[in-house]
């Protein structure tokens, strides 16, 4: 038997989530740089990311797959250099037509970092993953990007979660200058200044706080002190009592508070300028929970039809959530699975308990920036990679053979957009057929279906992009020569806020849409003065010619 390397309080399973743009994929490969994994630093729009590496996620410069990557955290100033962390940084994409990724992502992290555009604050993205996070109870750090570009404002982007999140989150950090002229970070709760002595930001060290400063480091101390203090009581009866508050003791109290989602801690940096990652890092480590401290995972045993509470613990039996199947190209068919009890050794059989069949675990992969380690045993609260598993697909139980339980599962919603697609020859009418069961075992919110009238095989998702991509998907893994027809509405129905808590509407009518958001038509309310959310119509996909241009 393997010997567990990270104990459950030294291992953080996070999330990046954000509005596409935002620097989601920057910030990641930082991460992954300053974990040691990788050496050398691509640029995500030159297609030498290290995360997205599927090729059409390179050409347009989108992540869309949930693949988990395993790094090693030794802290900032290597503070945990004989004990270090172990992060699995479970990729969430940041468009709205992959919301149902992200909600297969939230299901299995145990916190996540927002990320967000320091020019532009909170954005209607990162709004609806923010509320599908709070649906999955998944406690948050902001980390505010891009503080040196032109319109960045660290207080604007503070504002804008009170605002628009209506949350309470302070800054526990405070940038040196903005812009041309972002410098360091101070730490609002050590009351210290750290700047980069090299140009890669490998390097830091602390400075007196700048004069000017001193100020804004003293009202923003005080702010974050009482927003704690609001949602702690141990924290609040030592400012009550006007007694000195310790530096462990505020950290103490900003982790509880983050832990039971009532206070979200608000970092600023520069993942280009290679800025406030690692303290981003250390935030991650300090404030998110590691697998013992998140709700437990609900399972239903099937011969009792009890509950059972899955609590993160090696000597229990082996239960699961696969959470993303994946096509490798070296390796074929891999299943990403989240162990929530016991540990499970390569070779041994599970039980997929969804399709009710047992199944042989091959070999276990545990999945790095830049390579991937043949593991004999992963064990509970970690994320690893099987070969082998056939007739797994997305969402399903994997338990011990003779302890079977049923975890509660992704719900996956009805599609929204369909389009024709007619195959060349023969020849390619069967790699269609392959192509669209596989790509539908991967992904559970894209459907194939027949059209009854026509005999025309159609395809439908959540949007328009994601479609794209699956026809693209088709052409370049399965050589699927076809013919695509112009996208459709799936589904005429009645607007619900049902569908607008599903994420798929972010536009009032006249607005213009996000390219893939569905376009609503509202009718006037009687006064003519709004719109009735209950008369709205799903009345298309927003037309290319609507999408505002990304910089
Ligand atoms: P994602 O869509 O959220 O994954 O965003 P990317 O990481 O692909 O970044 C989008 C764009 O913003 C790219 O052109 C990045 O080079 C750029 N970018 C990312 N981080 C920063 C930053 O800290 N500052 C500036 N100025 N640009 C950034």
């Amino acid at each position: 038997m393997a010997k567990r390397e990270y104990p459950l309080d030294h291992t953080r399973n996070i999330g990046i989530m954000a509005h596409i743009d935002a620097g989601k994929t920057t910030t990641t490969e930082r991460i992954l740089y300053y974990t040691g994994k990788i050496h050398k630093i691509g640029e995500t729009h030159d297609g030498a990311s290290q995360m997205d590496f599927m090729e059409q996620e390179k050409e347009r410069g989108i992540t869309i797959q949930s693949a988990a990557t395993t790094a090693v955290w030794r802290g900032f100033f290597d503070q945990y250099e004989k004990n270090p962390f172990r992060v699995n940084i479970i990729d969430t994409p940041g468009h709205v037509d992959f919301t149902i990724e992200v909600e297969r992502a939230l299901r299995v992290l145990d916190g996540a970092v927002a990320v967000l555009d320091g020019a532009a604050g909170v954005e209607p993205q990162t709004e609806t993953v923010w509320h599908q996070a709070t649906t999955y109870n998944v406690p948050r750090i902001v980390f505010v990007n891009k503080m040196d570009k032109l319109g960045a404002d660290f207080e604007m982007s503070v504002n804008s979660i009170h605002e628009r999140l209506q949350v309470n989150a302070e800054a526990i950090q405070w940038p040196i200058g903005a812009e041309d002229d972002f410098e360091g970070v101070i730490d609002l709760i050590e009351e210290k200044a750290y700047w980069p002595t090299d140009d890669l930001g490998s390097n830091w060290e602390p400075r007196e706080i700048p004069a000017d400063y001193q100020d804004i480091v003293t009202a923003k101390r005080e702010t974050l002190v009482e927003a704690v203090a609001d949602v702690d009581e141990e924290l609040m009866e030592k400012y009550l009592e006007g007694e000195e508050i310790s530096i462990a003791e505020l950290k103490a109290a900003i982790r509880r508070a983050t832990l039971n989602l009532e206070f979200y801690p608000v970092l600023a940096g520069s993942a280009y300028k290679d800025k406030g990652v690692q303290m981003m890092l250390d935030a991650v480590v300090d404030y998110l929970p590691g697998p013992l401290e998140v709700r437990p995972y609900v399972a239903t045993d099937p011969k009792t039809d009890e509950e059972v509470d899955l609590v993160a613990d090696d000597s229990k039996p082996f239960a699961a959530l696969a959470f993303k199947i994946m096509t490798d190209p070296f390796v074929g068919r891999l299943t990403f699975m989240r162990v929530y009890t016991g540990t499970l050794q390569s070779g041994s059989y599970v039980q997929n308990t969804s399709s009710d069949t047992r199944e042989r675990v091959g070999r276990l992969l545990q999945m790095h920036a830049t390579s991937r380690t043949e593991i004999e045993e992963v064990f509970s609260g970690d994320i690893a990679a099987a070969i082998g598993l056939k007739n797994t697909t997305t969402g399903d139980s994997l338990t011990a053979v003779d302890h079977p339980l049923i975890l509660e599962s992704m719900e996956f919603p009805e599609p929204v957009i369909e389009l024709a697609i007619e195959p060349k020859t023969k020849a390619d009418q069967d790699k269609l057929a392959t192509a669209l069961q596989k790509l539908a075992e991967e992904d559970p919110s894209f459907r194939a279906t027949t059209n009854q009238e026509t005999g025309d095989t159609l395809i439908a998702g959540m949007g328009e992009l994601q479609l794209d991509i699956m026809v693209d998907r088709m052409k370049r893994e399965f050589n699927v020569e076809a013919t695509v027809g112009a996208p459709q509405v799936a589904y005429r129905e009645a607007f619900t806020k049902d569908v607008k808590a599903r994420g798929f509407f972010k536009r009032q009518s006249g607005g213009k849409g996000q390219y893939g958001d569905v376009w609503i038509e509202f009718s006037p309310n009687e006064e003519g003065a709004g719109f009735e959310f209950e008369d709205a119509i799903v009345g298309g996909v927003v037309p290319r010619e609507y999408i505002p241009s990304v910089e």
